[in-house]
């Protein structure tokens, strides 16, 4: 294709028809628009989605169920070899205190997820969900992710859909789409060459689609990547949300951050920083919403980006703020700083001219909490 205005005008209108732009057609529309236009174009395909001027949120609580993992992926501080002194796994009785205390504020969902543990098999998870849904039968469950998965199939010989199915059948709500960094094999051979391949990645999925299991998908950008390979990552989500089965969700929503590089092996030892602006973070939550017009969320990362550009992407085409998060390990610990209690994000969002509205997993929208609870 051509360069000029007239060829912005044109994928401009073929995003807005809701039509699947091609790589260099997205590439051509993020290097050469002007950020203005390129948000508005997302908003707008927003707008046409969720046409209320609403801005959903959810409590969960993110509990790690271990920290031992063989991964060992260059920009995560939290894992621990097996035997390190720091190691554990989390007891009953640590999730019962972590869940009493959301619950108290109004959360019902448990963000589980951990490393990929060298003993700990499909049945250790199977038992861990059924002694939390008989201890708290209202609780959803939204835990692991493919990496896991792939690993759990290695270690008991198990197909995909064998592992989730024991999976959903123990307690499985939705299934996150945590590991999923860059879907390109040389990227991850770079970054985190012993966790599941982008094929792999994708595999996993495909099944978790085939089962009607929600699933969400996640982007961790701004490293060693490409900006080709970036694109590669939104249209191999594109595709196989395509392939889902009809009436299946899918993926539900899509998320992506910028890496957080502080104390990670990239940054101490590759020299690799997080090189994401402002700027550029809108300029791609805008990108996604244009390159996925068959994903119905994109959620804004406020945790690793901050309030005010968290913000700014409600009108570049994000239209979920995400979770009150009670307890986030991996980012955290590598420099994500940021915080919101319950008034803090509603006000965020009313601030940026939209009504919050809590949901759940699925986007169902929940009563609202001020209302609830007087004000929490
Ligand atoms: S990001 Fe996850 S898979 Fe990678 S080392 Fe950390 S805990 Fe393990």
């Amino acid at each position: 294709m051509g360069n000029g205005p007239d060829e912005l005008t044109e994928l401009t209108k073929v995003a807005l028809a809701g039509g699947f732009l091609n790589r260099e057609e997205g590439i051509f529309l993020y290097r050469e628009a002007p950020l203005p236009a390129l948000m508005q174009t997302a908003h707008q395909i927003r707008m046409s989605l969720h046409p209320e001027r609403e801005v959903t949120w959810l409590i969960d609580r993110n509990v790690n169920i271990t920290n031992v993992c063989v991964s060992a992926c260059q920009f995560c501080n939290y894992f621990r070899g097996i035997n390190h002194p720091e190691a554990y796994v989390t007891t009953m009785e640590e999730y019962r205190r972590k869940i009493d205390q959301m619950w108290a504020l109004g959360g019902r969902q448990l963000l589980l997820q951990g490393g990929l543990h060298p003993k700990l098999g499909l049945a250790f998870y199977t038992g861990l969900f059924r002694d939390l849904k008989t201890a708290y039968p209202e609780l959803k469950l939204h835990a692991l992710g493919p990496a896991e998965v792939v690993h759990l199939a290695r270690m008991d010989g198990l197909s995909y859909t064998e592992v989730l199915t024991a999976l959903r059948e123990a307690g499985l709500d939705s299934l996150p789409g945590a590991g999923a960094e860059i879907l390109s094999d040389r990227v991850r051979q770079a970054i985190s060459k012993n966790k599941c391949s982008a094929g792999e990645w994708l595999e996993v999925m495909r099944a978790a689609h085939k089962l009607d299991i929600l699933t969400s998908a996640t982007m961790m950008f701004g490293h060693i990547e490409s900006l080709e390979e970036r694109f590669d990552h939104l249209l191999a989500l594109r595709q196989l949300q395509s392939a889902k089965p009809a009436g299946h969700t899918g993926f539900i929503s899509f998320i992506p951050w910028p890496f957080q590089d502080k104390d990670t092996f990239l940054s101490r030892h590759r020299n690799v920083r997080n090189s994401v602006t402002a700027a550029e973070y809108i300029r791609w939550i805008a990108i996604s919403r244009i390159m996925l017009p068959n994903i119905p969320n994109i959620q804004a990362s406020w945790l690793t980006v901050g309030k005010q550009t968290a913000q700014l992407c409600l009108y570049a085409g994000a239209n979920d703020f995400g979770s009150v998060m009670l307890e986030e390990n991996v980012v955290s610990v590598a420099g994500a700083s940021h915080q919101f209690d319950i008034p803090g994000i509603q006000q965020a969002i009313r601030e940026a001219g939209f009504r919050p509205v809590r949901r759940d997993q699925r986007f169902e929208h929940l009563a609202d909490i001020e209302q609830q609870s007087g004000g929490l």
